[in-house]
Protein backbone atom coordinates (compact mmCIF):
# COMPACT_ATOMS: atom_id res chain seq x y z
CA UNK A 1 0.00 0.00 0.00
CA UNK A 2 1.00 3.18 -1.10
CA UNK A 3 -0.05 7.02 0.07
CA UNK A 4 -0.97 7.97 -3.50
CA UNK A 5 -3.28 4.87 -3.53
CA UNK A 6 -5.53 7.31 -1.48
CA UNK A 7 -5.17 10.23 -4.00
CA UNK A 8 -8.68 9.60 -5.48
CA UNK A 9 -10.28 10.27 -2.08
CA UNK A 10 -8.93 13.41 -1.21
CA UNK A 11 -8.35 16.79 -3.14
CA UNK A 12 -5.08 18.62 -3.79
CA UNK A 13 -3.79 15.65 -6.28
CA UNK A 14 -4.63 14.97 -9.86
CA UNK A 15 -6.71 12.02 -9.71
CA UNK A 16 -8.65 13.56 -6.62
CA UNK A 17 -9.84 16.44 -8.54
CA UNK A 18 -10.63 14.18 -10.93
CA UNK A 19 -12.56 11.76 -9.28
CA UNK A 20 -13.99 14.81 -7.40
CA UNK A 21 -15.83 16.71 -10.55
CA UNK A 22 -17.11 13.19 -11.05
CA UNK A 23 -18.51 12.45 -8.06
CA UNK A 24 -20.30 16.16 -8.02
CA UNK A 25 -21.65 15.86 -11.40
CA UNK A 26 -23.09 12.25 -10.47
CA UNK A 27 -24.30 13.39 -6.90
CA UNK A 28 -26.06 16.31 -8.98
CA UNK A 29 -27.47 14.13 -11.40
CA UNK A 30 -29.54 12.25 -9.28
CA UNK A 31 -30.34 15.22 -6.75
CA UNK A 32 -31.55 17.14 -10.05
CA UNK A 33 -32.90 13.96 -11.90
CA UNK A 34 -35.30 13.22 -7.92
CA UNK A 35 -36.70 16.51 -7.97
CA UNK A 36 -37.40 17.02 -12.06
CA UNK A 37 -40.34 13.67 -10.93
CA UNK A 38 -40.95 14.51 -7.65
CA UNK A 39 -44.80 15.13 -7.24
CA UNK A 40 -45.15 14.83 -3.28
CA UNK A 41 -44.05 16.24 0.19
CA UNK A 42 -43.04 13.20 1.25
CA UNK A 43 -43.95 8.99 0.08
CA UNK A 44 -46.40 8.49 2.56
CA UNK A 45 -44.32 5.72 3.70
CA UNK A 46 -44.91 4.35 7.17
CA UNK A 47 -42.14 4.44 10.15
CA UNK A 48 -41.56 0.88 9.87
CA UNK A 49 -41.42 0.40 6.52
CA UNK A 50 -38.61 3.18 6.32
CA UNK A 51 -37.12 1.07 8.99
CA UNK A 52 -36.96 -2.23 7.55
CA UNK A 53 -35.29 -0.12 4.03
CA UNK A 54 -32.37 0.88 6.42
CA UNK A 55 -31.66 -2.19 8.43
CA UNK A 56 -31.73 -4.04 4.56
CA UNK A 57 -28.37 -1.01 3.93
CA UNK A 58 -25.33 -2.35 4.11
CA UNK A 59 -23.65 0.39 6.33
CA UNK A 60 -20.34 -0.21 5.11
CA UNK A 61 -18.01 -2.00 2.71
CA UNK A 62 -14.75 -4.13 3.10
CA UNK A 63 -12.89 -3.12 0.03
CA UNK A 64 -15.01 0.02 -0.58
CA UNK A 65 -17.64 0.07 -3.32
CA UNK A 66 -18.06 1.94 -6.39
CA UNK A 67 -19.46 5.49 -5.68
CA UNK A 68 -22.24 4.82 -8.54
CA UNK A 69 -23.55 1.93 -6.38
CA UNK A 70 -23.51 4.01 -3.08
CA UNK A 71 -25.72 6.67 -4.73
CA UNK A 72 -27.99 3.66 -6.06
CA UNK A 73 -28.92 3.00 -2.41
CA UNK A 74 -29.17 6.81 -1.27
CA UNK A 75 -31.21 7.17 -4.02
CA UNK A 76 -33.80 4.57 -3.37
CA UNK A 77 -33.32 4.22 0.17
CA UNK A 78 -32.84 7.69 1.73
CA UNK A 79 -33.64 10.63 -0.90
CA UNK A 80 -36.98 8.38 -1.71
CA UNK A 81 -38.34 8.35 1.61
CA UNK A 82 -36.92 11.80 2.79
CA UNK A 83 -38.90 14.77 3.89
CA UNK A 84 -38.92 16.86 0.44
CA UNK A 85 -38.86 20.58 2.41
CA UNK A 86 -38.86 21.82 -1.35
CA UNK A 87 -42.02 20.84 -1.43
CA UNK A 88 -45.20 23.74 -1.72
CA UNK A 89 -46.89 21.52 0.89
CA UNK A 90 -44.39 20.97 3.20
CA UNK A 91 -45.52 23.54 6.20
CA UNK A 92 -45.33 21.17 8.89
CA UNK A 93 -42.45 23.29 11.02
CA UNK A 94 -39.98 25.92 11.29
CA UNK A 95 -37.93 23.78 8.28
CA UNK A 96 -37.45 25.61 5.69
CA UNK A 97 -36.74 24.84 1.80
CA UNK A 98 -33.01 25.63 1.21
CA UNK A 99 -31.58 28.21 -1.14
CA UNK A 100 -30.17 27.10 -3.85
CA UNK A 101 -26.80 29.73 -3.63
CA UNK A 102 -26.28 28.08 0.11
CA UNK A 103 -26.77 24.88 -1.26
CA UNK A 104 -23.85 25.12 -3.22
CA UNK A 105 -22.41 27.09 -0.63
CA UNK A 106 -22.06 23.91 1.54
CA UNK A 107 -20.09 21.80 -1.16
CA UNK A 108 -17.25 24.83 -0.47
CA UNK A 109 -17.56 25.04 3.09
CA UNK A 110 -17.21 21.34 3.29
CA UNK A 111 -14.16 21.36 0.98
CA UNK A 112 -13.00 24.23 2.78
CA UNK A 113 -13.12 22.73 5.94
CA UNK A 114 -12.24 25.60 7.59
CA UNK A 115 -12.97 25.82 11.58
CA UNK A 116 -14.06 29.42 13.30
CA UNK A 117 -12.16 28.71 16.55
CA UNK A 118 -8.86 30.02 15.68
CA UNK A 119 -7.47 32.39 12.70
CA UNK A 120 -5.37 30.06 11.90
CA UNK A 121 -7.87 27.63 11.07
CA UNK A 122 -9.86 30.02 9.45
CA UNK A 123 -7.98 32.99 7.92
CA UNK A 124 -10.45 34.20 5.39
CA UNK A 125 -13.59 32.64 7.17
CA UNK A 126 -12.90 34.68 10.05
CA UNK A 127 -13.43 37.96 8.92
CA UNK A 128 -16.33 36.60 6.54
CA UNK A 129 -17.83 35.67 9.42
CA UNK A 130 -17.00 39.20 11.34
CA UNK A 131 -18.96 40.93 8.24
CA UNK A 132 -21.95 38.82 8.32
CA UNK A 133 -22.46 39.46 12.05
CA UNK A 134 -21.80 43.23 11.20
CA UNK A 135 -24.70 43.21 8.64
CA UNK A 136 -27.23 41.93 11.10
CA UNK A 137 -26.10 44.81 13.80
CA UNK A 138 -26.77 46.88 11.57
CA UNK A 139 -30.01 45.57 10.03
CA UNK A 140 -31.53 45.44 13.64
CA UNK A 141 -29.76 48.76 14.57
CA UNK A 142 -27.66 47.23 17.31
CA UNK A 143 -25.32 49.67 18.80
CA UNK A 144 -21.81 49.89 18.16
CA UNK A 145 -20.89 48.11 20.78
CA UNK A 146 -22.63 45.12 20.12
CA UNK A 147 -21.08 42.03 18.68
CA UNK A 148 -22.24 38.28 17.87
CA UNK A 149 -21.34 34.73 16.49
CA UNK A 150 -22.84 32.07 14.61
CA UNK A 151 -24.54 29.16 16.18
CA UNK A 152 -25.96 25.94 15.47
CA UNK A 153 -29.20 27.57 15.62
CA UNK A 154 -31.28 28.69 18.36
CA UNK A 155 -30.94 26.17 21.13
CA UNK A 156 -27.71 26.93 21.29
CA UNK A 157 -28.38 30.63 20.67
CA UNK A 158 -31.03 31.01 23.86
CA UNK A 159 -28.42 28.83 26.01
CA UNK A 160 -25.66 31.51 25.59
CA UNK A 161 -28.38 34.39 26.52
CA UNK A 162 -29.19 33.05 29.66
CA UNK A 163 -25.53 31.80 30.42
CA UNK A 164 -24.43 35.40 29.74
CA UNK A 165 -27.29 36.97 32.00
CA UNK A 166 -26.38 34.67 34.92
CA UNK A 167 -23.17 35.40 34.88
CA UNK A 168 -23.45 38.93 34.23
CA UNK A 169 -26.43 39.40 37.28
CA UNK A 170 -24.13 37.47 39.56
CA UNK A 171 -20.83 39.59 38.79
CA UNK A 172 -23.22 42.70 38.59
CA UNK A 173 -25.04 41.97 41.73
CA UNK A 174 -22.95 39.99 44.59
CA UNK A 175 -19.88 40.60 42.58
CA UNK A 176 -19.33 36.51 41.96
CA UNK A 177 -17.37 35.08 39.15
CA UNK A 178 -19.87 32.25 38.14
CA UNK A 179 -16.45 31.08 35.86
CA UNK A 180 -14.55 30.54 38.79
CA UNK A 181 -16.57 29.85 41.52
CA UNK A 182 -19.54 27.91 40.28
CA UNK A 183 -22.85 29.36 40.88
CA UNK A 184 -23.49 31.66 43.80
CA UNK A 185 -25.26 30.40 47.25
CA UNK A 186 -28.25 32.53 46.31
CA UNK A 187 -28.90 30.73 43.17
CA UNK A 188 -31.74 28.54 44.27
CA UNK A 189 -33.89 31.99 44.20
CA UNK A 190 -32.64 33.35 41.13
CA UNK A 191 -35.78 33.54 38.43
CA UNK A 192 -35.97 33.95 34.94
CA UNK A 193 -39.20 35.34 33.37
CA UNK A 194 -40.66 34.55 29.86
CA UNK A 195 -44.25 33.92 28.72
CA UNK A 196 -45.90 30.74 28.28
CA UNK A 197 -46.08 30.31 24.82
CA UNK A 198 -41.73 30.83 25.18
CA UNK A 199 -39.67 28.22 23.44
CA UNK A 200 -39.05 24.65 25.88
CA UNK A 201 -35.06 25.82 25.22
CA UNK A 202 -35.48 28.42 27.86
CA UNK A 203 -36.63 25.84 30.73
CA UNK A 204 -33.89 23.15 29.31
CA UNK A 205 -31.24 25.58 29.13
CA UNK A 206 -31.84 26.88 32.78
CA UNK A 207 -31.84 23.75 33.88
CA UNK A 208 -28.73 23.01 32.06
CA UNK A 209 -27.02 25.88 33.85
CA UNK A 210 -27.54 24.25 37.16
CA UNK A 211 -30.66 26.41 38.00
CA UNK A 212 -34.07 24.11 38.28
CA UNK A 213 -36.74 24.95 35.70
CA UNK A 214 -38.29 25.59 38.91
CA UNK A 215 -36.05 29.28 38.54
CA UNK A 216 -38.34 29.45 35.27
CA UNK A 217 -41.41 31.74 35.51
CA UNK A 218 -44.11 31.86 33.11
CA UNK A 219 -46.53 35.05 32.25
CA UNK A 220 -49.79 34.76 30.98
CA UNK A 221 -50.54 36.07 27.36
CA UNK A 222 -52.95 37.43 25.94
CA UNK A 223 -55.63 36.75 23.41
CA UNK A 224 -53.30 37.22 20.80
CA UNK A 225 -50.45 34.93 22.42
CA UNK A 226 -48.53 37.76 23.19
CA UNK A 227 -46.53 38.16 26.61
CA UNK A 228 -48.91 40.41 29.02
CA UNK A 229 -46.40 42.99 30.26
CA UNK A 230 -48.71 43.93 33.28
CA UNK A 231 -48.78 40.44 34.81
CA UNK A 232 -44.81 40.70 33.65
CA UNK A 233 -44.55 43.89 36.10
CA UNK A 234 -46.51 42.23 38.70
CA UNK A 235 -44.77 38.93 38.72
CA UNK A 236 -41.16 40.46 39.16
CA UNK A 237 -42.84 42.49 41.83
CA UNK A 238 -44.39 39.64 43.52
CA UNK A 239 -40.97 37.35 43.29
CA UNK A 240 -39.08 40.14 44.82
CA UNK A 241 -41.00 40.40 47.53
CA UNK A 242 -41.52 37.04 48.37
CA UNK A 243 -37.60 36.95 48.65
CA UNK A 244 -36.95 35.53 45.06
CA UNK A 245 -34.23 37.21 42.95
CA UNK A 246 -35.64 37.91 38.78
CA UNK A 247 -32.21 37.95 36.69
CA UNK A 248 -33.97 37.67 33.20
CA UNK A 249 -36.64 38.15 31.08
CA UNK A 250 -36.78 36.75 28.16
CA UNK A 251 -39.21 38.28 25.45
CA UNK A 252 -40.26 35.75 21.99
CA UNK A 253 -39.91 37.54 18.70
CA UNK A 254 -42.58 34.93 16.85
CA UNK A 255 -43.54 31.96 19.02
CA UNK A 256 -43.09 28.59 17.34
CA UNK A 257 -46.64 27.70 17.06
CA UNK A 258 -48.57 31.30 16.45
CA UNK A 259 -45.64 33.55 15.46
CA UNK A 260 -46.65 35.91 18.11
CA UNK A 261 -44.23 38.97 19.23
CA UNK A 262 -43.96 39.99 22.84
CA UNK A 263 -44.04 43.47 23.24
CA UNK A 264 -40.61 44.17 23.32
CA UNK A 265 -40.25 48.13 24.08
CA UNK A 266 -42.83 47.71 27.04
CA UNK A 267 -40.66 44.61 28.10
CA UNK A 268 -37.49 46.36 27.91
CA UNK A 269 -39.04 49.19 29.99
CA UNK A 270 -39.68 46.91 32.84
CA UNK A 271 -35.76 45.34 32.45
CA UNK A 272 -33.84 48.31 32.31
CA UNK A 273 -36.69 49.42 35.54
CA UNK A 274 -35.52 46.24 37.42
CA UNK A 275 -31.56 46.21 36.17
CA UNK A 276 -32.17 42.24 34.65
CA UNK A 277 -31.30 41.44 31.42
CA UNK A 278 -33.52 41.14 28.33
CA UNK A 279 -32.76 38.28 25.76
CA UNK A 280 -34.90 38.77 22.86
CA UNK A 281 -35.57 35.01 21.16
CA UNK A 282 -36.23 36.10 17.56
CA UNK A 283 -35.05 32.50 16.15
CA UNK A 284 -38.22 32.55 13.77
CA UNK A 285 -39.27 36.33 13.86
CA UNK A 286 -35.61 37.66 13.06
CA UNK A 287 -36.32 37.41 9.60
CA UNK A 288 -38.98 40.02 9.46
CA UNK A 289 -35.65 42.07 9.83
CA UNK A 290 -35.18 42.06 6.09
CA UNK A 291 -38.77 43.10 5.49
CA UNK A 292 -39.46 47.08 5.35
CA UNK A 293 -42.92 46.64 5.92
CA UNK A 294 -42.81 43.98 8.64
CA UNK A 295 -39.47 45.57 10.36
CA UNK A 296 -41.27 47.52 12.49
CA UNK A 297 -42.76 44.37 14.51
CA UNK A 298 -39.26 43.76 15.72
CA UNK A 299 -39.05 47.17 17.33
CA UNK A 300 -37.19 47.77 20.75
CA UNK A 301 -35.00 44.33 19.37
CA UNK A 302 -31.91 46.82 19.64
CA UNK A 303 -32.42 47.26 23.62
CA UNK A 304 -32.00 43.47 24.26
CA UNK A 305 -28.48 42.65 25.90
CA UNK A 306 -28.94 39.57 23.59
CA UNK A 307 -30.60 38.48 20.49
CA UNK A 308 -31.41 34.90 19.06
CA UNK A 309 -31.46 34.80 15.06
CA UNK A 310 -32.08 31.32 13.09
CA UNK A 311 -30.99 31.66 9.66
CA UNK A 312 -32.02 27.98 8.84
CA UNK A 313 -35.52 28.76 9.48
CA UNK A 314 -36.76 32.07 7.17
CA UNK A 315 -33.26 33.12 5.74
CA UNK A 316 -33.93 30.05 4.02
CA UNK A 317 -30.33 28.20 4.98
CA UNK A 318 -29.80 24.52 4.78
CA UNK A 319 -29.60 22.73 8.59
CA UNK A 320 -27.43 24.28 10.43
CA UNK A 321 -26.97 28.22 10.84
CA UNK A 322 -28.03 30.46 13.19
CA UNK A 323 -26.70 33.21 15.34
CA UNK A 324 -26.34 34.96 19.01
CA UNK A 325 -26.32 38.82 19.68
CA UNK A 326 -24.97 40.38 22.80
CA UNK A 327 -25.43 44.69 22.62
CA UNK A 328 -22.21 45.06 24.69
CA UNK A 329 -19.62 42.63 23.72
CA UNK A 330 -17.66 43.17 26.79
CA UNK A 331 -20.10 40.30 28.00
CA UNK A 332 -19.00 38.02 25.66
CA UNK A 333 -15.80 37.71 28.83
CA UNK A 334 -17.97 35.26 30.84
CA UNK A 335 -17.69 32.36 28.25
CA UNK A 336 -14.18 33.16 26.81
CA UNK A 337 -11.20 30.64 28.25
CA UNK A 338 -7.94 31.31 26.60
CA UNK A 339 -6.22 28.12 25.75
CA UNK A 340 -2.26 27.74 24.76
CA UNK A 341 -2.34 25.68 21.71
CA UNK A 342 -5.81 27.90 20.03
CA UNK A 343 -5.99 31.16 21.66
CA UNK A 344 -3.50 32.57 23.85
CA UNK A 345 -3.87 35.49 25.46
CA UNK A 346 -0.87 37.37 23.96
CA UNK A 347 -2.32 36.64 20.36
CA UNK A 348 -4.99 39.21 21.64
CA UNK A 349 -2.27 41.96 22.18
CA UNK A 350 -1.23 41.27 18.47
CA UNK A 351 -4.92 41.83 17.29
CA UNK A 352 -5.26 38.21 16.22
CA UNK A 353 -8.51 36.71 16.00
CA UNK A 354 -9.94 33.77 17.21
CA UNK A 355 -13.73 33.45 17.23
CA UNK A 356 -13.68 30.80 19.89
CA UNK A 357 -13.43 33.17 22.53
CA UNK A 358 -17.14 34.38 21.43
CA UNK A 359 -18.67 30.84 21.15
CA UNK A 360 -19.47 27.55 23.18
CA UNK A 361 -18.29 25.63 20.62
CA UNK A 362 -14.89 24.91 19.73
CA UNK A 363 -14.22 23.50 15.93
CA UNK A 364 -16.98 24.97 14.26
CA UNK A 365 -18.70 25.04 11.00
CA UNK A 366 -17.86 28.24 8.12
CA UNK A 367 -21.71 29.05 8.02
CA UNK A 368 -21.39 32.36 7.40
CA UNK A 369 -20.44 31.26 3.50
CA UNK A 370 -23.95 30.24 2.95
CA UNK A 371 -25.34 33.07 4.38
CA UNK A 372 -23.09 35.39 2.13
CA UNK A 373 -23.28 33.43 -1.56
CA UNK A 374 -27.38 33.83 -0.76
CA UNK A 375 -27.30 37.55 -0.11
CA UNK A 376 -25.47 38.07 -2.58
CA UNK A 377 -27.59 36.03 -5.56
CA UNK A 378 -30.62 36.71 -3.92
CA UNK A 379 -30.47 39.85 -3.16
CA UNK A 380 -31.89 41.52 0.28
CA UNK A 381 -35.16 43.28 -2.43
CA UNK A 382 -36.08 39.30 -2.99
CA UNK A 383 -35.56 38.14 0.06
CA UNK A 384 -38.03 41.12 1.49
CA UNK A 385 -40.48 40.43 -1.04
CA UNK A 386 -40.27 36.45 -0.01
CA UNK A 387 -41.06 37.27 3.55
CA UNK A 388 -43.93 39.65 2.70
CA UNK A 389 -45.30 37.33 0.31
CA UNK A 390 -45.54 34.74 3.42
CA UNK A 391 -46.75 36.89 5.79
CA UNK A 392 -49.74 37.91 3.21
CA UNK A 393 -50.05 34.18 2.46
CA UNK A 394 -50.76 33.09 5.84
CA UNK A 395 -53.50 36.35 6.18
CA UNK A 396 -55.18 35.31 2.99
CA UNK A 397 -55.12 31.27 4.46
CA UNK A 398 -56.81 32.65 7.61
CA UNK A 399 -59.03 34.63 6.02
CA UNK A 400 -60.08 32.04 3.70
CA UNK A 401 -60.50 29.44 6.56
CA UNK A 402 -62.32 31.56 8.59
CA UNK A 403 -64.91 31.54 6.15
CA UNK A 404 -65.46 27.43 6.16
CA UNK A 405 -67.97 26.00 8.92
CA UNK A 406 -65.61 23.24 10.05
CA UNK A 407 -62.83 25.11 10.34
CA UNK A 408 -61.74 26.79 13.46
CA UNK A 409 -58.95 29.26 13.21
CA UNK A 410 -57.13 29.91 16.20
CA UNK A 411 -55.12 32.99 15.06
CA UNK A 412 -57.40 34.99 12.53
CA UNK A 413 -54.85 37.85 11.85
CA UNK A 414 -51.27 36.16 11.85
CA UNK A 415 -48.49 37.88 12.67
CA UNK A 416 -46.17 36.53 10.39
CA UNK A 417 -47.04 33.30 8.57
CA UNK A 418 -47.91 29.96 10.97
CA UNK A 419 -52.01 29.67 10.98
CA UNK A 420 -52.90 27.93 13.57
CA UNK A 421 -56.22 25.87 13.46
CA UNK A 422 -58.53 22.84 13.89
CA UNK A 423 -61.05 20.59 11.94
CA UNK A 424 -64.39 20.69 14.27
CA UNK A 425 -67.99 20.07 13.81
CA UNK A 426 -71.55 20.08 15.30
CA UNK A 427 -70.87 16.57 17.18
CA UNK A 428 -68.11 18.72 18.81
CA UNK A 429 -66.93 14.65 19.83
CA UNK A 430 -63.66 13.45 19.42
CA UNK A 431 -62.08 16.08 18.16
CA UNK A 432 -58.48 16.06 19.34
CA UNK A 433 -58.97 12.19 17.75
CA UNK A 434 -59.94 12.98 14.61
CA UNK A 435 -57.59 16.58 14.19
CA UNK A 436 -54.62 13.68 14.81
CA UNK A 437 -56.34 11.01 12.28
CA UNK A 438 -56.43 13.79 9.50
CA UNK A 439 -52.45 15.11 10.28
CA UNK A 440 -51.64 11.71 9.95
CA UNK A 441 -53.77 10.92 6.45
CA UNK A 442 -52.62 13.79 5.02
CA UNK A 443 -48.33 12.44 6.07
CA UNK A 444 -49.23 8.82 4.93
CA UNK A 445 -50.93 9.57 1.57
CA UNK A 446 -47.98 12.06 0.76
CA UNK A 447 -50.79 15.34 0.30
CA UNK A 448 -49.05 17.62 2.79
CA UNK A 449 -46.71 17.26 6.03
CA UNK A 450 -48.50 20.16 8.00
CA UNK A 451 -47.98 20.23 12.08
CA UNK A 452 -49.75 18.82 15.43
CA UNK A 453 -49.55 20.64 18.25
CA UNK A 454 -51.73 21.50 21.41
CA UNK A 455 -53.70 24.76 22.44
CA UNK A 456 -55.55 24.84 25.91
CA UNK A 457 -54.69 20.90 25.88
CA UNK A 458 -56.29 20.10 23.04
CA UNK A 459 -55.10 18.96 19.34
CA UNK A 460 -54.95 21.74 16.70
CA UNK A 461 -52.59 21.82 13.61
CA UNK A 462 -50.68 24.41 12.12
CA UNK A 463 -49.77 25.62 8.77
CA UNK A 464 -46.64 27.14 8.56
CA UNK A 465 -46.24 29.27 5.61
CA UNK A 466 -42.21 29.72 4.89
CA UNK A 467 -42.04 28.36 1.63
CA UNK A 468 -42.33 31.56 -0.66
CA UNK A 469 -43.40 29.21 -3.64
CA UNK A 470 -46.77 27.72 -1.47
CA UNK A 471 -49.93 29.32 -3.12
CA UNK A 472 -53.33 29.89 -1.16
CA UNK A 473 -54.36 27.37 -4.27
CA UNK A 474 -51.88 24.95 -2.47
CA UNK A 475 -53.67 25.37 0.92
CA UNK A 476 -57.35 25.53 -0.51
CA UNK A 477 -56.37 21.86 -1.59
CA UNK A 478 -54.71 21.04 1.54
CA UNK A 479 -58.06 22.09 3.15
CA UNK A 480 -60.55 20.48 0.84
CA UNK A 481 -58.41 16.97 1.87
CA UNK A 482 -58.82 17.53 5.18
CA UNK A 483 -62.73 17.46 4.91
CA UNK A 484 -62.09 14.42 2.91
CA UNK A 485 -60.20 12.75 5.45
CA UNK A 486 -62.55 14.22 7.72
CA UNK A 487 -65.88 12.28 6.09
CA UNK A 488 -63.57 9.55 6.42
CA UNK A 489 -63.14 9.27 9.99
CA UNK A 490 -66.68 9.52 10.61
CA UNK A 491 -67.39 6.53 7.75
CA UNK A 492 -64.60 4.37 10.00
CA UNK A 493 -66.27 5.42 13.03
CA UNK A 494 -70.02 3.48 11.20
CA UNK A 495 -68.08 0.88 9.90
CA UNK A 496 -66.37 0.04 13.64
C1 LIG B 1 -36.74 27.06 16.39
C2 LIG B 1 -36.77 27.85 17.63
C3 LIG B 1 -35.82 27.64 18.65
C4 LIG B 1 -34.83 26.50 18.59
O1 LIG B 1 -33.92 26.70 17.58
P1 LIG B 1 -33.10 25.49 16.88
O2 LIG B 1 -32.50 26.20 15.73
O3 LIG B 1 -34.11 24.45 16.51
O4 LIG B 1 -32.11 25.02 17.85
C5 LIG B 1 -35.85 28.48 19.74
N1 LIG B 1 -36.78 29.45 19.84
C6 LIG B 1 -37.72 29.66 18.90
C7 LIG B 1 -38.73 30.75 19.08
C8 LIG B 1 -37.75 28.86 17.77
O5 LIG B 1 -38.69 29.05 16.83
Amino acid sequence: MNTTDFDRFFLNSPAGNENFQQIVLETQQLISEFYKTNSDAFSGELPEVIEQEIDALPIRSKEGDDFLVVLDDVQKRIVKNSIHVSHPTSIGHLHCPPLIPAIAAELIIATLNQSMDSWDQSSTATFLEERLINWVGEKLTLPLSSDGTFTSGGTQSNYMGLLLARDWFCDKHWNWNVKQQGLPPEFHRLRILCSESAHFTVKKSAFQLGLGEQSVITVPTDINHKMNTAILAEEIERLKAGGFIPMCVVATAGTTDFGSIDPILETAAITDEHGLWLHVDAAYGGALMLSETHFNKLEGINRADSITIDFHKQFYQPISCGAFFVKDKKNFRYLTHHADYLNPEDDEEVGLVHLVNKSIQTTRRFDALKLFMSLRMVGEKNFACMIDYTVQLAKQAAEVMAHLENIQVCNTIPEINAVVFRYTDNTEENLDEKNTFIYKKLIHTGTALIAKTRVKDQVYLKFTLLNPRTTIVDIEDILHSISQFAAEYEDRGITQ
